[in-house]
């Protein structure tokens, strides 16, 4: 960390990216260098993630006084679908290439050049991947050189700073830290993802559409509608359409999703958590 010229966090502002700052923060400060530090979030699009994604990844940054760039792809992930006529898949996650990596590498030119230096510069990446979410994720490498991104002009390296927390590890750091986590959590979403994510099971999207109905949002519609108009089925074997209808049966047996604040902390760790976590928080504020 002392040896890059500049430290730069990828945040979702989900829970892991949340905890992977607070230890990259905690870090630098022991490094002396958290002037080097500064927060990347990728915007997806309008209608494509939860509300108040983008101000929370901000608030996130301020937290530690970081400066919080917002990077962009043109069109976003609704419009990347509308041109291509197909959704993204598990196998090629064009969203991810396309709205996050390439939209970080224009980033990653303009920090080089801002820099100013004679020779490489050495770029620190780091991502709140964890290997516990899936077998890809925990083949990948702690610390890695990206050689998509590295050129003569800049060398970036990789670090999954949270690589080896489970998920309940995760919880308890933003307990103990008193980390301020998005409301979407509470109501049983494991994901701070886009509202529908391609590589979510049917279940997750069932429960992501009940929410949108509690919360009054469009997206059931718009994705459905532009699910029947491209005419490409949005997982294969699973319609939109046809989580929505299930969401909604669901909705007409059981009633309208409800949930509170600290459930997802109540869920993961107990009562008591959600208590210590809402002291913590109030001190870190
Ligand atoms: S959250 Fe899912 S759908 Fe959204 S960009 Fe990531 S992989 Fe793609």
């Amino acid at each position: 960390m002392r040896r890059a010229d500049a430290v730069l966090v990828h945040t979702s502002a989900g829970k892991d990216s949340v905890v992977a700052l607070h230890r990259t923060v905690m870090a630098a400060k022991a490094a002396g260098c958290l002037d080097k530090v500064v927060v990347v979030h990728a915007d997806l699009g309008p209608g494509t993630e939860w509300p108040g994604v983008r101000e929370l990844a901000q608030r996130q940054a301020e937290r530690y006084g970081l400066r919080f760039v917002v990077v962009a792809a043109p069109g976003g992930f609704l419009g990347m679908v509308e041109n291509r006529g197909m959704w993204p898949d598990a196998a090629r996650r064009l969203c991810t290439s396309t709205l996050k990596r390439d939209a970080s590498a224009h980033l990653y030119t303009q920090v080089a050049t801002a820099l100013g230096l004679d020779g490489q510069a050495l770029l620190l990446s780091v991502y709140g991947v964890r290997g516990g979410e899936s077998r890809a994720r925990a083949l990948k490498p702690v610390l890695s050189i990206d050689t998509r991104a590295s050129s003569g002009r800049r060398l970036i390296l990789s670090w999954n700073i949270i690589h080896d927390l489970t998920s309940d590890e995760v919880w308890q750091e933003i307990r103990d830290h008193g980390l301020e986590y998005h409301p979407v959590y509470d109501c049983g979403l494991d994901r701070l993802s886009c509202i529908y994510c391609v590589v979510a099971p049917e279940s997750a999207l069932i429960l992501a559409s009940r929410a949108c109905f509690a919360l009054g949002l469009t997206a059931p519609e718009v994705y459905t509608e532009l699910e029947r108009r491209i005419g490409h089925t949005f997982k294969p074997g699973i319609t939109l359409g046809g989580v929505v209808a299930a969401a909604r049966m669901l909705d007409a047996l059981d009633g309208p999703l409800t949930w509170e604040r600290g459930d997802a902390l109540r869920r993961h760790l107990g009562e008591d958590a959600v208590q210590e976590w809402r002291r913590n928080l109030a001190l870190a504020i």
